[in-house]
């Protein structure tokens, strides 16, 4: 289980309007995920309700356990 955590102040995120969102430092988070082979940027797909994730670069599917994710501010 990935634990999703603010990346400033390292408390645990909450969700709001469609995005990870800090209590903390009232502050939008965004996640991205990483090929955990190449370390490109995956891309998200949503199917049958679970997500998994696409790897343009391998041009394979990557386990969600695998994945490398990473949390940042979001710019406004
Ligand atoms: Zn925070
Ligand atoms: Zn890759």
């Amino acid at each position: 289980m990935i634990k999703n955590t603010c990346p400033q102040c390292e408390s645990e995120l909450s969700w709001k309007d469609q995005g990870y969102f800090c209590e903390y430092c009232q502050q939008k988070v965004t996640k991205t995920a990483f090929c955990p082979d190449c370390s490109e940027q995956l891309e998200k797909l949503q199917a049958c309700g679970s997500a998994s994730y696409f790897c343009n670069y391998c041009n394979e599917l990557k386990s969600k356990s695998r994945v490398k994710i990473v949390f940042n501010k979001a710019e406004d």
